[in-house]
């Protein structure tokens, strides 16, 4: 039975960046990943974006082999006893540690329909996938208009494929953005040649006798294509927290220092509910920098050097030419200001609740980030006049 110092359930970037954390201060001591893709640990958002514009695939590993840590690649934690701190894996091996993390990310939502004829883009097998699909085939629908829809649309487009984008809201990226912007990207898109259809939800797959796909919309609209890609979302990977009777909230619940109720137990990644101060309350964040940041502190915390979490992830993303960075709560039900310098081209907008600043939007605006967290962090209380002009501050 392998026995492990520290082990790590969950072999993507929050994994790997756990890895580097327990190096930070632990030289020696073992370390044991399981990780149930085929794998070792890769970037994730070059699959929806640089991979379509010529990087290699080989660009996307990371350096995990190199940091003295065995890796169970293919292998799926199945069962936990924290009493006995003991994981057993899928094949029947069982890991003793003395340190677990569980940085088991999330699993795409699915459909009613389509079983798997439909590509739930999440992993570099559904990279491939698609990539393959697109080297035979011309018409695509996605399914979704918010992160991985609005970036695998673009990507497809770019790649002179026929895109068809089927969503039931009213524009590409509602839930985050002002209705003005989301309607400037349904616009934007069109432009460059995706077919975007708002309010029209996939309701179906059918398969004719010569194995032709068309999906079916809500409204009756019909769309022959050679291949269907979703990113409706995901659904944190919980179970393993939940069968051993950790404490699950919308994510599996850690205090600042990572640990979950059990103090032998860290989470940390996409699946991780944590408190944040900045914004007074518990979140959970699906994406980069969080895993990368959080996933390097929880490892640092396994080894003794933990110090409080109270990072505010920033995340990004790239539709065709334009592109954002973003932090705190991006989320169109707020109070949203916005503030252009070019209409819908460059320029902020903040998201207000309660008289502070709970989220900022930094489009085609960079080197803003710490700036917007200061923001955040301010107490204000702020009334909408007082933010045009706040951000970029000058130096
Ligand atoms: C296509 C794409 C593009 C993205 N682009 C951006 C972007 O532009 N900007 C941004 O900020 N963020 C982006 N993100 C989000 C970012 O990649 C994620 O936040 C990050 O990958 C989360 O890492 P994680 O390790 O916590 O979880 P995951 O990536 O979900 O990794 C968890 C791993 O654990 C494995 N696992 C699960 N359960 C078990 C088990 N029981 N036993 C063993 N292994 C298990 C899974 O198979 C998986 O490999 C993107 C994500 C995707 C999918």
């Amino acid at each position: 039975m392998p026995h492990y110092k520290y082990l790590i359930v969950g072999g993507g970037m929050t994994g790997d960046a756990a890895v580097q954390g327990i190096r930070d201060v632990d030289p020696e001591g073992a370390i044991g990943l399981v990780g149930a893709e085929p794998h070792r640990p890769y970037d994730r958002p070059p699959l929806s974006k640089a991979l379509w514009k010529g990087k290699p695939v080989d660009s996307v590993w990371r350096k995990t082999d190199h940091r003295g840590v065995e890796l169970h690649l293919g292998r799926r934690i199945r069962h936990l006893d924290v009493a006995l701190r003991r994981a057993t894996d899928d094949a029947g091996t069982s890991y003793t540690w003395e340190r677990l993390l569980l940085a088991t990310g999330g699993s795409p939502r699915r459909l009613p329909f389509g079983g798997d004829d439909i590509v739930y883009f999440r992993t570099l097998d559904d990279y491939t996938r698609l990539r393959g699909l697109a080297d035979r085939g011309q018409r695509f629908a996605v399914l979704g208009g918010g992160f991985i829809g609005s970036e695998i649309a673009a990507a497809l487009a770019m790649n002179h494929k026929d895109v068809v984008m089927l969503f039931p809201g009213r524009g590409v990226g509602a839930h985050l953005f002002p209705d003005d912007l989301s309607q400037f990207l349904n616009a934007f898109y069109r432009e460059r040649g995706v077919d975007v259809r708002p309010g029209e939800a996939a309701a179906g797959l059918e398969r004719g006798p010569d194995g032709q796909a068309t999906v079916v919309s809500r409204g009756g609209g019909r769309f022959a294509v050679d291949g269907v890609v979703a990113g409706i979302g995901i659904a944190p990977n919980t179970e393993l927290a939940q069968a051993a009777a950790l404490s699950v909230e919308n994510g599996i619940v850690v205090n600042e220092r990572l640990q979950t109720t059990h103090p032998a137990v860290y989470a940390a990644g996409d699946v991780a509910a944590f408190p944040n101060p900045a914004l007074g309350k518990r979140i959970r964040v699906e994406h980069e920098d969080n895993a990368n940041t959080m996933g390097r502190a929880a490892g640092r915390a396994m080894a003794g050097a933990g110090q409080a979490y109270d990072h505010l992830p920033l995340f990004y993303s790239d539709l065709f030419e334009l592109g954002y960075e973003a932090v705190g709560d991006l989320d169109s039900r707020l109070e949203m200001v916005a503030d252009w310098k070019d209409p819908f081209r460059e320029g902020v907008v903040y998201y207000l609740e309660g008289g502070r600043v709970r989220g900022v939007l930094l489009w085609n605006t960079w080197g803003q980030v710490d700036a917007a967290r200061r923001l955040i962090a301010e107490p204000g209380p702020f009334r909408s006049q007082d933010l045009a002009g706040r951000l970029p501050e000058r130096t």
